[in-house]
């Protein structure tokens, strides 16, 4: 073997190895408004824009069958897709879906996996337009692409932020990664004691965080309803501080967030400190809360201020000031994003 050069893909992590991947891609068409780097590629479509993402979910990797029901796998596949549609404000329309399956898989597991993609279907407004079907030999592989539409007006995109722009998220944060461990803690206890039965009664809200995430569409129209378009926006898939990275680093600004105003569910605190965890650290690195995560101006404020599941977390700043975190105790700090490390 000659001495080719060899670089750990665990070295660049997911983000570089994207970045390295867009570097080297040429676009062809003037219709391809927006390609890799956003929660959607942009394609203009004369009157309006198209937006199309596509995600995956790994046995194994994105899940363990041992404790994710196949109807939610299924719905949450669905879910996570559409998700990344909403975060470009726009409207979810239709989706394909792959499916790679190994031989322990019966028609029956199948049927049961996609009674949750259709329950998806139908909670999202999606039409299910095709796909793939293969064998696979390294357990289950779910794969589903999503397209949508808005107006070329309403887009949002992740570079568009302005310094000053007040920072919103939805929801609660953290939950899904507190519910992943209760899973895990109650996977372990039964590998132990298989006639023990799984006490999931106190956890339920967490667990079911982890188990069905619901894209935010919801938010989408009452924005719209408010008449308000963020300047900026992504879905929190990967945790909060790894998203306010990617605002920043796409919009040319840093961020300050106040470690007070995360939204965190009482259960999943409560939870988070039986697991020895840091509610605060589960809510800003914990992933797949599957929430919005999108900057206003300054104006549109007093349109979301008395909103329930609205929450303002901080402020974009100048990228000199960098990204700071206010912790509860007035400290200023660097703010951290671990994300998911899947390399
Ligand atoms: P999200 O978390 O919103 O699903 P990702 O972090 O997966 O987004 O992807 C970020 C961007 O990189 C998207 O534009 C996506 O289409 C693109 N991307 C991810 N993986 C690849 C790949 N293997 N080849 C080309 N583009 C990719
Ligand atoms: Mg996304």
């Amino acid at each position: 073997m000659s001495e080719e050069k060899r670089t750990e893909i665990g070295d660049l992590g997911e983000f570089g190895l994207i970045d390295k991947i867009s570097e080297e891609v040429r676009i062809y068409h003037p219709e391809t408004v927006k390609g890799i780097g956003d929660d959607a590629a942009v394609f203009d479509m004369g009157d309006s824009l198209m937006v199309i993402s596509t995600d995956m979910l790994l046995e194994g990797v994105h899940f363990d069958l041992s404790y994710m029901p196949l109807q939610h796998l299924g719905y949450k596949i669905v879910a996570v897709n559409v998700s990344d549609i909403a975060a470009m404000n726009a409207t979810p329309k239709q989706i394909t879906v792959n499916i790679g399956l190994s031989n322990r898989f019966s028609l029956e597991a199948v049927e049961l996996l996609y009674e949750g993609v259709r329950a998806a279907c139908e909670a999202f407004k999606v039409d299910l337009v095709g796909g793939d079907t293969t064998a696979s030999q390294a357990g289950l592989v779910l794969s589903v692409t999503v397209t949508g539409t808005v107006p070329k007006d309403q887009i949002t995109y992740r570079s568009e932020a302005k310094k000053g722009d007040i920072l919103c998220v939805t929801g609660d944060l953290g939950a899904a990664y507190v519910g992943l461990q209760v899973l895990a803690r109650e996977k372990q206890e039964f590998l132990g004691n298989p006639d023990m039965q799984p006490k999931l009664d106190q956890y339920s809200y967490v667990v079911g965080r982890q188990l069905r995430p619901v894209a935010r569409m919801d938010i989408i129209h009452e924005l719209a309803d408010k008449q308000i378009k963020p300047t900026s926006m992504i879905d929190v898939s990967d945790g909060l501080a790894s998203e306010v990275f990617h605002l920043c680093k796409q919009s040319g600004l840093g961020a300050a967030i106040y470690e007070d105003k995360l939204p965190i569910d009482k259960e999943a605190y409560e939870t988070a400190a039986e697991f020895s965890l840091d509610p605060n650290m589960c809510a800003l690195n914990g992933g797949e809360d599957y929430e919005l995560l999108f900057t206003i101006s300054q104006e549109d404020f007093e349109k979301i201020k008395n909103h329930a599941d609205i929450h303002t977390i901080g402020y974009m700043q100048e990228k000199e000031k960098g990204k700071a975190l206010v912790t509860r105790g007035g400290n200023v700090v660097e703010l951290q994003a671990q994300g998911w490390k899947h390399f």
